[in-house]
Order: C-alpha cells, then sequence, then structure tokens
C-alpha cells in the first residue's frame, strides 16, 4: 500500500529553515519563517500568556474531555473579539479547531458537504496552505486578481471584476488583515466593494483572520470582516491565535459561522461539530484555555493589549526604517510601499535568482516568491538587509 504514494514536494519554508540553521556566517539574517520576532531575534511567550498558565496550572483540576465544539467559555470570547456587536450571538456558531490552519480546513469541508461543487475563490497570491486544502478536498479553485506587482499594492478594480464572477454556492477567501504574503491590506471603502460585491453575487465570504492586531489595532483589524457580517446574510471566519498571542505550537483556532438565522446556526453548529469529531474528535485545549483567561481578565487582557501594541507598533517602526534607509542608499522612492503595507510580511518583488544573490552573497534569507518578513528585521541589520536588496538589483 505504501509504495503506491507519490511523492510529495517538501514545505517551501520549512527546506529554508533548515538551509538557514546550516548556514555557519554568524551574521546571516532571517525574515523567511512567518513567526513573530523581537529585537533580540526571539519569539517569546507573552507576559499575559506566562501569567494565564500560571493561574491555569492553580487551579485545573482534570485534564479530562471538554466539548467536541470546543469550550464554550473560548468560544464566547473569541466571538467577542472578532465579531464584537456586528451581529446577534445567536446567529453565530462556533467551533474550536486546531490553529488557523484547522479552522480553514474545517471551513472548508463545511463548504464542501453544503455544496460539493463550491468554487472556492482565492486571491493571487495567497497563503499557500489555501491552494493545497482546496485542492485537497477535491474542490475546485479560481484565483482572483489581488495584488498589482507595479504598484505594489491592491489591484482594486482586477479583484472585484473577478469577484464578480463567483455565484451563489462558491466561496471567496478574503484575509481578514495583514495580507500573507503581500502585506497589501483593504481599505473601509474596499471592504464595502467587496460588500457590494457578495451581495450581488450571493457567494459566501471565508475571512481568514490569522493577524488580528498585527496590521493596524485589534479592533481596526476586524473592521472590515464586521462590516461585511453586518451586511451578509451569511459568512466564515477562521481564526488563529498563532501570532496574536504568540501560541504557535499550542494550536489555537476558531471557526465563526455567521447564519441568516438561530436555527440555520444551530444546523451549522452540529456540521462543524460532526467535522471536528470526524477529523479530531476534540480540539486543543490548553492554548484555548490560556486565550480564555486573558480575555475574560481585565488586567491580562490590558496586559496583552499593550504587548500586541507594542509588536505592532515594532513592525511599523522596522517598516519605516527599512524604507527611510533604501532611499537614503538608492536615492529612490521605489521603496516606500515597505512602510505603506500592513503585518509581517511583503512581497520585496525579487525574483528567484536574486532571492539566491540576497543568500548566497549577503546571507539574508527571504522566502523563494521574496515575501519578507519585516519581525525579522533590527535597527543594527537593516542597513544590511537594504543594501543587500539593492547589491541584488532591486
Ligand atoms: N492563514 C494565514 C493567512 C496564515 O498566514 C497562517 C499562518 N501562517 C494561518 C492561516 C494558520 O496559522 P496557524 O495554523 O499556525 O494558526
Amino acid at each position: 500500500m505504501l509504495s503506491r504514494l507519490s511523492p510529495q514536494a517538501p514545505d517551501k519554508i520549512i527546506g529554508l529553515m533548515q538551509a538557514f540553521r546550516a548556514d555557519p556566517r554568524p551574521d546571516k539574517i532571517d525574515l523567511g519563517v512567518g513567526v513573530y520576532r523581537d529585537a533580540a531575534g526571539a519569539t517569546p511567550v507573552m507576559r499575559a500568556v506566562k501569567a494565564a498558565e500560571e493561574q491555569l496550572w492553580q487551579s485545573q483540576q482534570t485534564k479530562g474531555y471538554v466539548a467536541i465544539e470546543g469550550d464554550p467559555e473560548f468560544l464566547e470570547a473569541v466571538r467577542g473579539l472578532v465579531l464584537a456587536d456586528a451581529v446577534a450571538a445567536e446567529r453565530v456558531a462556533a467551533i474550536g479547531t486546531p490553529g488557523g490552519t484547522g479552522a480553514v480546513r474545517i471551513a472548508l469541508d463545511l463548504v464542501r458537504l453544503a455544496n460539493p461543487a463550491a468554487r472556492v475563490f482565492l486571491p493571487d497570491p495567497s497563503w499557500p496552505n489555501h491552494a493545497a486544502i482546496v485542492g485537497h478536498l477535491g474542490l475546485e479553485q479560481v484565483e482572483y486578481r489581488y495584488y498589482d506587482a507595479a504598484l505594489r499594492g491592491l489591484d482594486r478594480d482586477g479583484m472585484l471584476a473577478d469577484l464578480g464572477g463567483a455565484g451563489p454556492g462558491d466561496v471567496v477567501i478574503l484575509h481578514g488583515c495583514c495580507h500573507n504574503p503581500t502585506g497589501a491590506d483593504l481599505t473601509a471603502a474596499d471592504w464595502a466593494d467587496v460588500a457590494a460585491v457578495l451581495e450581488r453575487t450571493g457567494a459566501l465570504a471565508l475571512v481568514d483572520l490569522a493577524y488580528q492586531g498585527f496590521g493596524a489595532g485589534v479592533e481596526a483589524d476586524a473592521e472590515g470582516l464586521r462590516m461585511l457580517a453586518a451586511r451578509l446574510p451569511e459568512m466564515l471566519v477562521a481564526v488563529s491565535g498563532s501570532k496574536n498571542f504568540g501560541l504557535y505550537r499550542e494550536r489555537v483556532g476558531a471557526i465563526l459561522a455567521v447564519a441568516g438565522d438561530a436555527a440555520t446556526a444551530t444546523l451549522a453548529r452540529g456540521n462543524l461539530s460532526n467535522l471536528n469529531r470526524q477529523t479530531y474528535a476534540f480540539p486543543p485545549d490548553h492554548g484555548a484555555r490560556v486565550v480564555t483567561g486573558i480575555l475574560t481578565d481585565a488586567e491580562l487582557r490590558a496586559d496583552w493589549l499593550a504587548e500586541l501594541d507594542a509588536m505592532r507598533t515594532r513592525m511599523e517602526g522596522l517598516r519605516a526604517s527599512l524604507a527611510d534607509t533604501l532611499r537614503e542608499i538608492s536615492g529612490s522612492d521605489r521603496f516606500a510601499y515597505l512602510a505603506a503595507q500592513k503585518g509581517m510580511f511583503s512581497l520585496i518583488g525579487a525574483t528567484p535568482d536574486q532571492v539566491a544573490v540576497m543568500r548566497d552573497a549577503h546571507g539574508v534569507y527571504v522566502i523563494g516568491d521574496g515575501r519578507m518578513n519585516v519581525a525579522g528585521l533590527s535597527e543594527a541589520n537593516i542597513p544590511r538587509v537594504a543594501r543587500a536588496m539593492l547589491a541584488a538589483g532591486l
């Protein structure tokens, strides 16, 4: 049986991590893998997470099973954080999942149950796992124009035109904020235009929210999807707690399914629970309980928000600093996009050869498609990164 399998292409980012580790140069710079880093290059456990874990250790009396859909208190806390009061709680079915990846996977599984002929519209480009999951589930994939490489920003007209081709049984994947890999986000006006197209076509929005708090702030980053939730009859949100709580390995995630009415929400909840049961039975609990501890305690919540704000402003500062340094050295404004974009990632427009020059000649690692993780920058390494980009011909 096993010999019938076909080999799978290795994950490019994991391959890059291995190459980085094997590189003996002491001054190598990792701008590849998508994790937040502080000024010392570490991915720290957040203060509020440590405190909530301590409280949990003191108070937890059992590791018995919880519920197939996850801990209700966690789901209620996530609903509040993401949707606030955009829709009545009775219209929302929520389940816990292993990370945002689990949320995307189960959400698309739900779509397939409802309509196996659904076409899934994906931004070009998108997080590569979107296409991988859609393909694995055997759903049809349609790319919509999203990024204008010449403008280094959103191809708004292309996006709206392509989304106009979706129909009532189709799904449109949107990044809630901090678009991965481009860093080009929708403005409030763009979200309103997308809402109008979705209203007109009847396609279902699946919003992937993996970076709430990394773009413009916890509330601002949810405004677009809240507008959709308020205007559209139905919507799915795939939530990740990996980045904004720094809980990467704990696998914290959730699906919020907004239904037209309470009865349909109950129907969706039953189907989502059933998918959880068949896939892994119970979603992971430890990280979810830590998140609940933070969100439901005023002091911990305030401290978490303060630390998250500091992470976001650090990334904004690094973006501005790299853009400034590049302007000074090159005498050109062509790198201003770096400061304007949101979140951890930007596409620097490097060809695979230019990526190789940056890596081999300068020890600066970005992903092969030219995606840079700005959280890997520091005031100390920015001049070298800037020189490496210019030496590669950018
Ligand atoms: N969606 C997007 C757009 C992402 O960038 C990521 C993380 N790389 C995820 C979902 C999933 O993250 P996780 O499964 O680690 O929560």
